[in-house]
């Protein structure tokens, strides 16, 4: 039996009825990555010897009860992972060891999961194809001359090889959905709130969340519940009480009205996409699903929104990179001659070895919108549009209970194809507005491009409504096979 080919919930059943082991398990990951990352470049760091023996420990201890006993995952390198290296795919962070475990590590740790390792990124998840990693690029699962997505296009190209059960990401704009979508996995965004960011090595505060990439609804439903919860470490977690999702799954949809709004099927989405989506709306139909059109008219403005609004956070965020605390440091550099405090060309010095392109352009774009001769003419408005995109939904959500889209307007695209940073941006065009309004949203396969590449479905739902998108995703998922 090929165990890496299993999801979590049959992997759980041998594991706990003493079948097979949880150092089995991790050792069947631990050689498909072998054989496999040579390829893909999913991962940035494992610890096979380490991995093995947390593995062996928990065999030995005999609490296979727990809710993810033995279970393998992989985490993306912007959580922090007490003692391991951490560096969001930068230069800048090379060489940290975070001295504590994100909220998330240590309940999937209480819950008895195996960490694999981490995987790459995009470097502090600013991109959509994982190009800007300091790692160099994933390739995707599926043709290995195009990109896995991103920023999370290791984690969702770990889960679409096999070379890992199921695994963390981050979505400030579409990280998990949009991955998830180019290596048919599922990948699901929580409202914001539900899942502590406490040690998630922060982009924009105001958009981030970590959440699952899994092989299939059930298992993400799962995962979703071990993760979820209020956290006296991170203000902004919500105490909102978490449903068992996995346990409340049902393909019973009969009566639920589902919007499909027209901004989403604009000029430029790939005819085959639009396709696919349109046949499975007519599946929910048959299946007893209101399906109707409708409008979320400020979607327009979400791309530029986003932009003004992600990058000032960033900016902010990254301030704190200075060669002084954290990883890189570098004394001098010639360039900086005429500066002549040597702490400032220190400074100068470290962040301009440290950060890449797409982090420098960034920085630049936020610093220039929070700047306070800009600041009501960019962030102020942008922050006032974000409420517009959010009354939209919030409108919409007395109407309807899911919303239904394209999860990207693309399939994978070649890697090195997109030269130009506004083409990439609007890889996120269907993502963005979900991280803005701060609700819920999953990806889940809805079938192939002519030439066998993945393409995805989104489903949005309002605040806390996980369990009405996992089961709208759950029956589309069955519709498929
Ligand atoms: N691709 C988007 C960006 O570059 C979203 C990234 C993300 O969700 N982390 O900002």
């Amino acid at each position: 039996m090929d165990l890496t080919r299993l999801t979590a919930f049959q992997l759980r059943d041998l594991i706990s009825s003493g079948k097979i082991t949880a150092k089995e398990t991790t050792k069947a990951y631990l050689d498909k990555i072998t054989v496999t990352d040579k390829n893909i470049n999913a991962y940035v760091f494992i610890d096979p010897e380490k991995t093995l023996k947390k593995a062996t420990e928990l065999d030995k201890k005999g609490n296979l009860n727990l809710k993810l006993a033995g279970l393998p995952i992989a985490i993306k390198d912007n959580i922090c992972v007490k003692d391991e290296p951490t560096t969001c795919s930068s230069n800048i962070l090379s060489g940290f060891k975070p001295p504590y475990d994100a909220t998330v590590i240590e309940l999937l740790e209480k819950n008895g999961a195996i960490l694999l390792g981490k995987t790459n990124m995009d470097e502090f998840a600013f991109g959509s194809s994982c190009e800007t990693s300091c790692y160099g690029v994933t390739k995707n699962p599926y043709d290995a001359t195009r990109v896995p997505g991103g920023s999370s296009g290791g984690s969702a190209a770990a889960v679409g090889s096999e070379e890992a059960l199921w695994a963390l990401g981050s979505d400030t704009g579409g990280s998990i959905r949009q991955p998830a979508s180019l290596c048919n996995v599922v990948g699901l965004k929580p409202t914001y709130g539900r899942v502590s960011r406490y040690g998630l090595i922060a982009f924009a505060s105001s958009l981030d969340q970590i959440g699952p990439l899994t092989r299939d609804v059930k298992d993400a439903a799962l995962l979703l519940e071990v993760l979820s919860g209020f956290d006296p470490k991170d203000s902004t977690s919500s105490e909102e009480t978490v449903p068992e999702f996995s346990k409340k799954l049902t393909h019973e949809i009969k009566g639920i009205k589902i919007g499909v709004p027209e901004e989403y099927f604009s000029e430029g989405i790939d005819s085959k996409i639009k396709e696919r989506i349109e046949f499975i709306l007519g599946q929910l139909k048959k299946e007893g699903a209101k399906v109707e059109r409708m409008n979320l008219p400020h979607t327009e403005y979400a791309i530029s929104c986003y932009y003004i609004i992600a990058p000032s956070e960033a900016s902010s965020n990254l301030a704190r990179y200075d060669g002084v605390q954290y990883g890189l440091r570098v004394a001098d550099n010639q360039l900086l001659k005429n500066v002549k405090n040597p702490m400032i060309r220190m400074y100068l010095a470290t962040r301009s070895a440290g950060f890449g392109a797409e982090a420098k352009r960034r920085m630049l774009l936020g610093t220039y919108s929070l700047s306070s001769g800009y600041y009501e003419a960019y962030y102020l408005r942008a922050a006032k549009v974000r409420t517009l995109i959010k009354n939209d939904f919030q409108e919409a959500f007395k109407k309807y209970d899911c919303i239904i889209s394209p999860t990207t307007p693309a399939a994978a695209f070649r890697i090195g194809e997109k030269t130009d940073p506004l083409q990439m941006y609007l890889s996120d065009i269907f993502t963005i507005p979900a991280n803005l309004a701060g609700i819920p949203a999953i990806s889940v396969s809805a079938g192939t491009t002519q030439n066998n590449l993945p393409i995805g479905i989104q489903i949005m739902a309002d605040f806390f409504q996980e369990q009405k998108m996992l089961n709208t995703a759950y029956l589309i998922e069955k519709l498929q096979k």
